[in-house]
């Protein structure tokens, strides 16, 4: 048993969750709820990397369970808190270019891009236009003209500090220099580079086209090497889009085969029907079940070759499913009941006794059935025990001695 449930349930996952199927479940949460796409769920979003920071740890997904969200604040590990929401994206879905990540490197910028399912199925280019920053051309990133190594800190940008703490005490403690800002070079300000402000690099607004593929599906990435933000004597990173699929109107993906419901009246099912189906491409099928044969509700037929491409062999394609469902006249006129009786198959004969107690059959509420049965609670036996509601059954158990 665990303590709480909370980060389980922001990522829609079972306390037992794989670590499998949890990276799936961040995957699919983190690409929809990102501020790229939903620019007010940033607080969701905040949520759905803390949970996955925690869970995906084996440490301190021990200590949520033993002892929930108190714990981990109060735990050691990391002295809580967690890390920047983005980081834990870029950790998830950057490093393209597989583990280029060096010191000297800036950090790998990932963004969500979303797509539909006919840009996927297709293929297209996508314009991104996004802000960079770029080394100053007029100071070719010195930030001004006579720049000199800061005295004080003799350059790197960090000065020690030393206070006493009481009688014969000291505590030394490491701080940016106040003098360069922590740069560890100083310019006065009439050498400043006006185009900068002496800070070396300016914002840049700059397009990238985003090449999408046929069949490239949710989660795959498309990186820019060396896009990310520039500073001087540092190798830029990455620019690394992340696929996200919306919505169809009517088709589901799954993998190469796609999905639709198809409603039929009831006189179609049992007497044949043509239906035209619209794929994603702009080209109108058209299936057709001839009379005789009969289409139940909930049947399940599919179309080869007229699913997903596949990614890098496009005229590979999976299938098209279509599930049924049969939509039954609400009434019949009890006339009419009459004359379809003499056409469809004839029914069996049932018997009856005369012993037999006539009841009344109502409609049954689902919904609120199994809110009935939600009381009900297993206990560790597997023993059914009920939990109050009716206002019967309550301490029949454990009452008697
Ligand atoms: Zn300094
Ligand atoms: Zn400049």
């Amino acid at each position: 048993m665990v303590k709480e449930t909370k980060f389980y349930d922001i990522l829609g996952v079972k306390p037992n969750v794989t670590n499998d199927e949890l990276k799936r479940a961040y995957k699919k949460l983190a690409l929809k709820y990102h501020p790229d796409k939903n620019p007010n769920e940033g607080e969701r979003f905040k949520l759905i990397a803390a949970a996955y920071e925690t869970l995906s740890d084996p440490e301190k997904r021990k200590i949520y369970d033993q002892g929930g969200e108190q714990a981990l604040k109060e735990g050691g590990a990391g002295g809580g808190g967690f890390h920047n929401p983005f980081d834990i994206f870029e950790m998830f879905f950057g490093g393209g270019g597989g583990g280029r990540r060096r010191a000297n490197r800036g950090r790998d910028k990932v963004h969500a891009i979303s797509l539909s399912l006919e840009e996927l199925y297709n293929g297209s280019v996508r314009k991104m236009a996004l802000k960079k920053r770029v080394i100053c051309q007029t100071c070719d990133g010195k930030g001004g003209k006579n720049v000199t190594t800061c005295r004080r800190c003799k350059g790197r940008g960090m000065v020690m500090r030393v206070v006493q703490i009481g009688p014969g005490m000291i505590q030394q403690s490491q701080s940016a220099c106040d003098d360069c800002q922590g740069q560890g070079e100083s310019c006065a300000p009439e050498d400043r580079c006006k185009t900068c402000n002496g800070q070396k690099t300016v914002q840049e607004r700059k397009v990238l086209e985003v090449h999408i593929d046929k069949g490239m599906d949710v989660g795959q990435k498309i990186p820019f090497l060396g896009e990310g933000d520039q500073e001087p004597g540092i190798e830029p990173g990455d620019i690394i889009f992340v696929i996200d699929e919306q919505e169809h109107e009517y088709f589901t993906r799954k993998g190469l085969n796609l999905t639709m419901k198809m409603e039929i009246s009831l006189t179609e099912a049992l007497c044949g029907f043509q239906r035209p189906i619209r794929t994603l491409d702009g080209r109108t099928l058209v299936i057709t079940q001839m009379p005789g044969d009969v289409v139940k509700h909930g049947d399940i037929k599919c179309i080869m070759n007229e699913g997903m491409p596949m990614y890098k062999n496009p005229f590979e394609k999976g299938k098209l499913i279509v599930q049924f469902a049969v939509k039954f006249p609400d009434k019949v006129d009890p006339a009419v009941a009459g004359k379809l009786e003499h056409l469809l198959p004839k029914r069996e004969e049932v018997m009856i006794t005369e012993d037999a107690e006539e009841v009344i059959m109502e409609d049954l509420d689902l919904e609120s059935e199994q809110r009935r049965q939600m009381r009900y609670e297993e206990d560790d036996n597997g023993e059914r025990h009920y939990m109050g509601g009716d206002g019967h059954g309550q301490g029949v158990s454990c009452q008697t001695s």
